[in-house]
This record gives structure tokens, sequence and C-alpha cells, in this order.
């Protein structure tokens, strides 16, 4: 039997990571959904388009795009543009792209494939609640605004100061919790985990912890 755990929650609460090592105990696949909407957003970017051009225009962009994934590293067009995806242009503009109705359409139809009859830890903002409804086990993985801006700011992917990320990370949270589509929010059934002051490891213990009961370990 396979099975799902969804990982939903903000940015920087440590979701990858965690899932990465979750995946590697469990023996079971990753997937990093938000890679997949900075994808888009770097296409879309590098096609000169922005928050103000026309829906039609960014739908026929869409359908030139095609993501694959090679051992967790994330394949646009064919091309691995994984370590291009991190930085601040994608960052501040991912939220307008992942709001459109129908870039969620095309990456959950995506999602709901790749994961298809293999067990898999998926992280995003809606995978417990539109992609996977049904996941065996969910989680919500959150923390404090300023313990988040330090971690990205460690990950040294940004030219900026941990303040100005903080502002920014508190932007995004905004702007992903109040749009209309797929909103991030904690999932029903999801059992909500504040890291602020847990380290990596005590994070996953405190996931498997969960988990521990079932057949799955
Ligand atoms: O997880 P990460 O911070 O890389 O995600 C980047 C952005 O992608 C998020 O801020 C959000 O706008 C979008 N996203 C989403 N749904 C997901 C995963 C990410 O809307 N399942």
């Amino acid at each position: 039997m396979t099975y799902i755990i969804a990982v939903d929650g903000p940015s920087g609460s440590g979701k990858s990571t965690i899932s990465q090592i979750i995946a590697k105990k469990l023996n079971i696949e990753y997937l990093n959904t938000g890679l997949m909407y900075r994808a888009v957003t770097k296409y879309f970017l590098d096609n000169n388009l922005d928050e103000q051009t026309d829906d039609e225009i960014l739908k026929r962009i869409l359908e030139e795009i095609s993501i694959d994934f090679k051992d967790n590293r994330l394949l646009l067009n064919g091309i691995d543009v994984t370590d291009k995806l991190r930085n601040d242009e994608v960052t501040a503009n991912v939220s307008w792209v992942s709001a459109r109705s129908y870039v969620r359409e095309k990456m959950v139809d995506l999602q709901r494939k790749i994961a298809e009859n293999t067990s898999f830890i998926l992280d995003g903002r809606d995978i417990g609640s539109v992609v996977f409804p049904d996941a065996k086990y969910k989680f919500y993985l959150t923390a404090s605004a300023i313990t988040r801006a330090k971690r990205r700011f460690d990950q040294g992917e940004s030219d900026m100061t941990i303040e100005e990320i903080e502002k920014a990370i508190i932007k995004r949270d905004n702007y992903d919790s109040n749009r209309k589509v797929a909103p991030l929010k904690i999932a029903e059934g999801a059992v909500v985990i504040d890291s602020s002051d847990l380290d990596i490891n005590q994070t996953v213990d405190k996931i498997l912890s969960y988990m521990e009961k079932d057949d799955v370990l």
C-alpha cells in the first residue's frame, strides 16, 4: 500500500529540509511543489511577462512549459534550472504567479500524476487541503517570522538583510494566505507543529512520533 504525507506551511518553516530527511528515513519519494511554481515564475520572467500581463498571454506561454524531476532536480523544458529558482527576483514574483487558477490547475495535475502509485512526502501550501485531501498524514509546519527570516538568511541565497527578508516573508505569507484559489491554510485533520524552538532533528522526531504507532515505520 502506498501512502501520502502532506507537509504545508509558510515560507522558511523548514518544510523542504524536514521533508527530505523524512523521505530518506522512510525510504519514500519527495516532491517540493514550491519549486514548480518557482519554475513557472522563472519562465514568465525570462519572457518579460509580469503581474500586469494579460491572462490570455500568460495562459498561452504556460502551455509552452514542461516540468520534470530527475533525482530531485527540476527540469524546465528539459534543462536543470534548480539552482536558479531561489533568487530574490523569482521569490518576489512567485506569489502572483501561483495565485493564478490556470497555473495551479496545471501544477496540481502534475503533482497528482507524479505521486500516483508511489509513497510520497510533498511539501507546499495546499497539499493537505487541495492536492491530496485524503493524505494519510497531514502536517502544518510553522515558526515565527523572524525565525524563518534567519533560516532563509543562513541559506545564503538572498542578497537581503534579515530584516528585509522578514518583511518579504510576511508579505508573501499574506499574499499566499489571502488569495482566492487554494490559499495557505491549516488543512482539515493536519497536525500543527511550531518549530520556532525546535532544531531540525527535533522537528523530524516530532513528526515521526505522530506516525510511529502506524505500520509505516
Ligand atoms: O515553498 P516555497 O517557498 O519555495 O514556495 C514558493 C511559492 O510558491 C509560495 O510562496 C507560494 O506562493 C507558491 N506555492 C503554492 N503552492 C504550493 C507550493 C508553493 O502556491 N503547493
